[in-house]
């Protein structure tokens, strides 16, 4: 199961891989957006691991999503900070009763996560969002959850999320900024969705 200290580094290489990238998700948010993104998320990304390194080694997982999501929410000043903010608080909540993390609880967390992006901006799946990133992650996580294998439920999450993501290019924008694009947003990735995806991707890697 996944400890609190598994949990941090799971949380480093998710946002390790969201800088690594940084260029194409502000490139995305460039045909879309603002052009911000990779640069809202670095800035974000690296606040939350500045403050995880400070946690003491003892510190539980929802105390760790509570400074994720301050640190987070400090340093963004970005329509994507209070999303992924909530999302880390609301995931933590989920968990509040849990030394360590079972399959079960892991896709519970996503699960929070995604309720608190939806409850905030009030996306619906389908408006190209990162909420399709994360609607396909979350369904594909929980359906994985019984096989009581952590890995597998991260592994098909980060797949969930990519197929998502791809998709939103096939969407119009109905949220944020690119949706006064309307049809002219067709035909490119969110890049929300994108930052999504790579997040999920880096805390599969790190139970690799
Ligand atoms: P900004 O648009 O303020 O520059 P970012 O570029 O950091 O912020 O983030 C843009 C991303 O935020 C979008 O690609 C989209 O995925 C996400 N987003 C914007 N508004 C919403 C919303 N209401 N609900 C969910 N996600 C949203
Ligand atoms: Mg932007
Ligand atoms: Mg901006």
């Amino acid at each position: 199961s996944v400890s609190p200290v598994i949990f941090r580094s799971m949380m480093r290489l998710a946002g390790e891989q969201i800088i690594a990238e940084r260029d194409w998700l502000s490139e995305l948010d460039g045909v879309i957006g603002d052009g911000d993104h990779g640069v809202t998320m670095e800035i974000g990304w690296k606040a939350v691991m500045a403050a995880l390194g400070a946690a003491p080694e003892t510190e539980t997982i929802e105390a760790s999503c509570k400074r994720m999501a301050k640190a987070f929410l400090d340093a963004v000043g970005a329509s994507s900070g209070p999303l992924y903010a909530t999302a880390f608080l609301r995931a933590g909540a989920a968990v509040s009763d849990r030394q360590n993390l079972d399959a079960y609880a892991l896709a519970a967390w996503l699960a929070a996560a995604m309720q608190g992006i939806r409850d905030r901006g009030r996306a619906e799946p389908g408006d190209k969002t990162m909420v399709d990133a994360w609607a396909p992650a979350v369904e594909a996580a929980t359906a994985a959850a019984g096989g009581h294998d952590e890995l597998a439920v991260m592994s098909a999450a980060r797949d969930g999320a990519e197929t998502g993501m791809k998709a939103t290019a096939d969407l119009e924008s109905r949220r944020g900024r690119s949706a006064k694009l309307g049809a002219r947003s067709r035909g490119h990735i969110d890049p929300g969705a994108a930052s999504t995806f790579l997040m999920l991707r880096g805390m599969a890697e790190a139970l690799a």
